[in-house]
């Protein structure tokens, strides 16, 4: 077990990684990843992972073109394989989410996402499987598409070793040790790290890790779903879709497959994040089959391949909380990804190890500072409240 590391990262999902991958690339020198479970255990190895840039405010904007980036170039920017796919992107607009449709499609203008109002006819050429039924016109962003986020995961770990990086899978994060207004170490289940910089990337348990720092953050969690259905054979080719009119989105999955869950404007389900049922319970299972199934009718003699629930880790606004707060010296926060946080992970990261070096940061990340809550700083969404945000 390491007794000294330049840097220490608590937690093994994508914000962690893509952190820790970062800080050990840009020569901070030996950094520390703690992982209680094992490398994208939670919320990340069960993510659709669905890279999409449907966002009406900047920063997030920003993030998720240099998402596309880096996920498009992953052996260059990421050090190797992410799985992934690109399969273009599509949100089905009925005429209550037309507005708010058009006027996220306005914000990516701005911004030159390349993405653009499809009409009927032309939803019809890219799913001609689909029941269009009461859609009156679409937006499609043809560079989405989905990763394989526990390939991901190992990924940036994995790459990051020859600058430095170490994980220790299996080893929890006790408590983080404070001397006078500075970070002094990590007590770990296998014995203390000293360093001067620790990033609390702990997911679901992010406000746990951040208290024995002495920062509070307000967070609630959600039990979240997702299925996977075998296709019919010449099922044909369909972008990823987002449908608020079905309460659902879905998306092709390799081998002939399809993954769907319950999206925009589904509510918040708590959950113990220590002591909640994995798999997918029939209820659930009914919601998405009858969106699923109304746009689809030709699937409902599919057969069901698996299903699972996991966890969304939501602050007040439902963007993540990232970088420093007003001490200790040495501590971030970033955590919080809600439903989108895999999309945002590596971008962020890249961003974060720059502003914790002091170097000028690829997108500003101020906007995500953790103390916006208090100064009445926080996202508003084209959307509202929500996963879409
Ligand atoms: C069903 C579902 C579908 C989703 N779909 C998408 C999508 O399509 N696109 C998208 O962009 N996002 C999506 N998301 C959201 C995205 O997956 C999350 O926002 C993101 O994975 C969060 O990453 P994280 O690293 O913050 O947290 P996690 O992946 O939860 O990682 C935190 C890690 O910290 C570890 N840990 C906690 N405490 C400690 C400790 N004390 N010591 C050591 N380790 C610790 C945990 O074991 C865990 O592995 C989805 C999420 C779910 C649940």
């Amino acid at each position: 077990m390491q007794k000294t590391a330049d840097a220490v990262v608590i937690g093994g999902g994508i914000m962690g990684a893509s952190t820790a991958h970062f800080l050990a690339k840009k020569g901070v020198g030996k950094v520390v990843l703690l992982e209680k479970r094992h490398l994208a255990a939670v919320s990340t190895g069960h993510s659709a992972a669905n890279i999409r840039c449907s966002y009406s405010n900047p920063v997030t904007v920003q993030l998720a073109l240099r998402s596309f980036e880096m996920f498009e170039n992953d052996r260059e920017e990421m050090g190797g394989d992410t799985g992934f796919r690109r399969t273009g992107m599509m949100i089905l607009l009925e005429e209550e989410h037309v507005a708010a449709g058009r006027r996220v499609l306005e914000s990516e203008r701005e911004h030159h996402t390349e993405t653009r109002e499809l009409g009927p006819d032309e939803i019809k050429e890219l799913a001609p499987q689909f029941n269009l039924d009461g859609v009156v016109c679409g937006t499609y962003q043809p560079r989405g598409g989905y990763a394989d986020p526990v390939r991901t995961t190992r990924t940036l770990v994995r790459a990051a070793a020859k600058w430095g990086l170490v994980a220790q899978e299996g080893v929890g994060a006790r408590r983080i040790r404070v001397d006078g207004d500075r970070v002094s170490g990590v007590e770990s289940d296998q014995g203390v790290i000293q360093t001067g910089l620790v990033v609390n990337a702990a997911g679901p348990w992010g406000i746990h890790v951040g208290r024995s720092a002495g920062r509070h953050y307000s967070i609630r969690w959600s039990r979240e779903v997702d299925l996977v259905l075998r296709l019919p054979e010449d099922f044909g080719h369909f972008p990823i879709i987002a449908d608020p009119g079905c309460h659902i989105y879905f998306r092709p999955q390799r081998q002939g497959k399809l993954l769907a869950g319950l999206d925009y404007p589904k509510e918040i389900e708590p959950l113990d994040i220590d002591d909640y049922d994995a798999g997918l319970d029939a209820n659930s299972r009914r919601r998405i089959e009858r969106g699923l199934f109304r746009r689809i009718p030709s699937l409902r003699d599919a057969e069901f391949d698996r299903g699972w629930a996991s966890i969304y880790t939501i602050t007040d606004d439902w963007h993540p909380v990232v970088g420093p707060e007003g001490g200790p010296d040495g501590y971030y926060a970033c955590f919080g990804g809600s439903g989108h946080g895999f999309k945002l992970g590596p971008p962020i990261g890249e961003s974060l190890a720059s502003i914790i070096l002091g170097q000028n940061p690829r997108i500003d990340l101020h906007p995500l500072r953790p103390s916006r809550f208090e100064e009445g700083d926080t996202f508003t969404s084209a959307w509202g409240a929500g996963n879409r945000a």
